[in-house]
């Protein structure tokens, strides 16, 4: 049932003609009634009873658990409910769409507000140990509490904040960019092409298409889907999507095939699945060494653009530090700061200590506050992504905890693979693969991210070893000692 309603959603971003979407939305509605129904079915229950009495394995057990927390989690939401937020959250994104060019926050703002109303009750139908908003993040990362995420997302910035400052100070000063100019789509085609491949994405176990917000959709493990975005003036921004939707490209077919259509070949969290990405397109795709393999023939890909330019001059440009407004295009270093930012504001809307109607004064405050920057237009700020309007509350974090644990998870991959940089300057990506392939690919839910983190590197996620990867690489970059 997931898969048919993970085809019908990946259509409806790439193929779907417009006119398709109302009965795309009823069909989806009918999946998703039809999937409800199931996981609460007496039998279902009965099964797991039964089964759960026997003498089962580690794994088995993990099966049934994972079952079971499904089974529990769809019985604790009332059917009108689970309705009434399919429902309008499609209505509220079509609100976004419509409202979001024309800064008409006082026609969005009522959705925003249904959409918070409809999550508190959800929350409250759920459960939660401390908070409320817990129940949403459980959702996305089972076991995140929101009282944890304050400290790591308040001590990453504290960390990040001086670091900005003093790297968009020198970027503004050298002023790295790639060369302006048409930069040819089919070029840019086939070179995404390669980087996919080396990696290991099997094509025929997926594809790489085009869309406007890229992702990436697992229909099956033998089935993923990738999506890219190309601009003929921007080349690096289909880069490093295909190398991110990569990254999740290889989790979704990296379950074990004895587990395929279980929980146990199904992603373990949000946070999990970003730090698959984020590692394939910073650690590795932002890095020296990943360049002195591809940069020549890149150069052979775009002669009129890149033919006399540095690597130095490259690599500075493609991992330029500089605050913005928006946070799919910020870099690495800013990018948790954007984060940050939208966890206090969706927290504080969700309880209600902040009100819709002051959320637009709230955000360009914060943004003045944390990154410098003046926010011109609503559609530039609290306006620009999706999420909220299709009720995603509580998944922002998720992004920051991604990017944690790819540099933890990274670390401990250079102390595992003998020398690691050297295999990334040979474009050897099996080492890497089948490291990622035995230690957290193959794994499913079978663990949790917390347990999977431990399992793999010996402690819970820190957020130290992501600050200490930044701090090395960019001063190593921009040639600064006290960075
Ligand atoms: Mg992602």
């Amino acid at each position: 049932m997931r898969s048919a309603a993970a085809l019908c959603g990946w259509d409806q971003e790439t193929m779907m003609p417009t006119n398709g979407a109302e009965g795309r939305a009823r069909t989806q509605e009918a999946l998703s009634r039809v999937l409800h129904q199931r996981l609460c079915a007496p039998q279902l229950g009965d099964f797991l009873d039964e089964l759960e009495a026997r003498e089962t394995d580690a794994e088995q057990k993990a099966l049934l658990r994972e079952l079971r927390r499904d089974r529990d989690k769809a019985l604790k939401i009332p059917e009108r409910l689970a309705g009434d937020l399919a429902r309008t959250s499609a209505m509220a994104q079509r609100a976004w769409v419509e409202s979001r060019p024309k800064n008409d926050t006082a026609a969005f703002n009522p959705w925003l507000e249904k959409i918070m109303s409809l999550r508190r009750e959800e929350a409250e139908s759920l459960g939660y140990v401390e908070s409320p908003y817990d129940a949403l993040l459980d959702t996305y990362e089972p076991g995140a509490r929101a009282s944890r995420l304050e400290k790591v997302l308040g001590d990453l910035e504290a960390e990040l904040t001086p670091m900005v400052r003093a790297l968009s100070e020198k970027c503004e000063e050298l002023d790295p960019r790639l060369p302006t100019g048409a930069y040819a789509l089919e070029a840019q085609k086939n070179f995404n092409r390669l980087l996919l491949s080396d990696m290991g994405f099997s094509l025929d176990s997926g594809r790489l298409d085009e869309s406007a917000h890229p992702f990436t959709e697992g229909i099956f493990p033998t089935d993923v889907r990738l999506t890219t975005r190309y601009s003929e003036s921007d080349v690096a921004s289909a880069l490093f999507t295909t190398l991110h939707e990569g990254g999740h490209g290889l989790y979704e077919q990296g379950f074990a095939p004895e587990h395929y259509g279980t929980p146990l070949a199904e992603a373990v969290s949000l946070g999990i699945h970003e730090s698959q990405s984020r590692l394939w397109e910073n650690q590795i795709g932002r890095s020296r060494s990943f360049w002195e393999h591809y940069f020549p023939g890149f150069q052979k890909a775009f002669p009129e653009r890149v033919k006399g330019l540095p690597l130095k001059d490259f690599l500075r440009a493609i991992n330029r530090v500089k605050p913005s407004l928006i946070r799919v295009e910020s870099d690495e270093v800013t990018y948790n700061l954007h984060i940050a930012l939208r966890f206090r504001l969706e927290k504080a809307l969700f309880e209600g200590s902040l009100r819709t109607s002051d959320l637009e004064g709230a955000w360009n405050e914060a943004m003045w506050k944390t990154l410098g920057v003046r926010v011109d237009k609503a559609a530039n700020g609290y306006m620009q992504d999706v999420h909220w309007s299709v009720g995603l509350v509580g998944y922002f974090p998720t992004y920051s905890l991604g990017n944690i644990y790819a540099a933890q998870f990274y670390r401990q991959m250079e102390k595992d693979i003998p020398d690691l940089d050297g295999k990334i300057r040979a474009a050897d990506f099996t080492p890497i693969l089948t490291w990622l392939r035995e230690k957290i690919h193959r794994h499913g839910r079978r663990f949790s991210g917390e347990e999977l983190l431990i399992q793999v590197t010996g402690e819970p996620a820190d957020s130290r070893y992501l600050v200490e990867y930044l701090r090395t690489k960019y001063a190593r970059l921009y040639d600064l000692t006290d960075l």
